[in-house]
């Protein structure tokens, strides 16, 4: 995530957006109030999982919209260096990361709208989705909508995001070797946070506001039996502490209301991810979570409605199983197009 972690030195990125915004280059698709578009393929969502699904799909000619929210590029525009990306043996800088995925999808012929779908009717085909006041129709669609990290809302917690302030420990425990780090949650997503954080941190200190973990069990007991791993029970973190890196939680009691500060080099946020299916519940299988059930590798129990990345996979979570996810999904939407008898076309989104 942060270079910075590792020397908790000074930083030239912001948190998110990017200090330039998000990338907004290549083709526009016809958008606006009042305006159809029709196109082979919809895919909605540009993070990893949307933009490898749009390389794909316009390498095959299927010359794809990609609906890409209001704020384009996914999860890695929150966050700074990206190290586990394969290709980038340096790392690199996640919203470059996004930059460089969106200009391969316009290479190939993929156009964009930077807009939020509000909702859909996928009870025939053409598919209908609308966005910005515009009506678009597809063929097939690719839902690629991610997550969204929970976070505390806190003010210096936003700031301090990519200085300390993380949400994923696979992405930046890594950036944590020999300090400690406070964890905030109860569940086993926490559980499992804390103890892969102890590979790196000297200590760990979970935070839960109740008295007992909600973990199962063996977590628990994994948990408890692991000499780096503290716990501060009945409390709540209420503000970030630190100037240009996390030095501190500010933790409230939460029987008591008494407030004490706990030093710490980085906060990890484990209280769970709300998967982006807002305008697709009503038509798509969810599971207890919320994430979308997938069937038949990449497809949904709508026929011709393909799901990629975060917004169904709550197990890895990592841009490059996304982008394989988008990749598989790409490949499965053309070959059922070509099923369908809608082979690729040359005529680019054409308006009905
Ligand atoms: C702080 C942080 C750091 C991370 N660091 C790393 C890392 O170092 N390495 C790594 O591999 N992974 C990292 N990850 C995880 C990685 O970012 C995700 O696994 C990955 O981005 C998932 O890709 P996705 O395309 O499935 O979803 P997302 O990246 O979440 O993208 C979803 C897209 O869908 C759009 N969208 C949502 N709703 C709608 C709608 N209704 N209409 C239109 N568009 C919509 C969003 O705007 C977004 O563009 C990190 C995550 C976080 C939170």
């Amino acid at each position: 995530m942060n270079s910075d972690f590792s020397g908790l030195g000074p930083i030239d990125l912001g948190d998110a957006p990017t200090p330039d915004g998000p990338d907004r280059s290549g083709p526009v698709s016809e958008q606006g109030p009042g305006a159809r578009i029709h196109a082979k393929v919809i895919i909605v969502g540009s993070g990893p999982a949307g933009l490898t699904a749009a390389i794909y799909a316009s390498r095959a000619g299927l010359e794809p919209i990609v609906i890409g929210g209001y704020v384009p590029g996914g999860q890695l525009m929150i966050t700074t260096e990206v190290e586990n990306y394969p290709g980038f043996p340096e790392g690199i800088q996640g919203p470059e990361l996004m930059e460089l995925f969106r200009r391969q999808a316009a290479r190939f012929g993929t156009t964009f709208a930077d807009a939020d779908v509000e909702r859909v009717d996928l009870s025939a085909r053409p598919f209908r989705l609308w966005a910005a006041g515009a009506e678009y129709t597809a063929d097939a669609v690719i839902v690629a909508t991610g997550a969204s990290a929970l976070w505390l809302d806190l003010e210096n917690e936003t700031r301090l995001r990519g200085r300390g302030v993380s949400a994923c420990a696979t992405c930046d425990g890594f950036f944590f070797r020999g300090k400690e780090v406070v964890v905030v949650g109860g569940g086993d997503t926490a559980i499992e946070e804390a103890t892969f954080l102890t590979r790196f941190a000297t200590k760990v200190t979970i935070v839960h506001r109740r008295d007992q973990l909600r973990a199962s069990r063996i977590m628990q007991q994994r948990a408890l039996a692991n000499p780096r791993i503290g716990f501060r029970w009945n409390k709540q973190v209420v503000d970030v502490l630190g100037d240009d890196v996390v030095t501190g939680v500010r933790l409230r009691d939460t029987v008591t209301g008494e407030e004490t500060d706990e030093p710490t080099d980085g906060l990890f946020l484990a209280i769970g991810y709300r998967p982006n299916t807002d305008a697709f519940r009503d038509w798509l299988e969810v599971d207890e979570k919320g994430y979308l059930v997938v069937h038949d590798e990449t497809g949904s129990r709508i026929e011709g409605v393909f799901i990629a990345g975060d917004v169904h996979d709550h197990r890895y979570r990592q841009a490059v199983t996304a982008a394989g996810d988008g990749c598989r999904a790409a490949i499965d939407a053309e070959r059922w197009l070509e099923a369908q008898g809608i082979p690729e076309t040359t005529a680019a989104a054409t308006a009905r």
